[in-house]
């Protein structure tokens, strides 16, 4: 990976790990301010399946941080953009997409078809 394509990796990653946190950060408030007595149970029971979708959203969106942090990491120390299990470049056109990649194209498609058979 070129300098260049590292620092635009790098812009990419913390813009993508600053949204996340902010929108984390707005759900997590709005979980909280909205236990409060509301006595009506048909909109107790709307509530609840909206906290529901809410704390969904919110774990895969913290899985996702993590992913990024993780890749951030890996960028400083010069590890990003190899692939975690053949240790064969990845794509710089796939990290552009995905630069939580941690996979190359081909051991990724590998993977998904053990899964696939499982
Ligand atoms: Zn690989």
């Amino acid at each position: 990976m070129t300098l260049k394509q590292r620092e635009s990796l790098a812009e990419v990653l913390h813009g993508r790990r600053a949204v996340l946190a902010r929108r984390l950060h707005e759900q997590r408030e709005r979980v909280a301010s909205g236990r409060h007595d509301l006595g009506d149970p048909v909109d107790l029971a709307l509530e609840e399946i909206e906290r529901g979708t809410d704390e969904l959203l919110m774990e895969l969106e913290r899985r996702e941080l993590h992913r990024l942090v993780e890749a951030e990491r890996l960028l400083v120390e010069g590890r990003l953009g190899v692939c975690r299990r053949c240790g064969a470049d990845i794509d710089p056109r796939r990290l552009a997409v995905r630069p939580e990649s941690a996979l190359c194209v081909d051991c990724a498609a590998e993977l998904e078809q053990t899964k696939n058979l499982h």
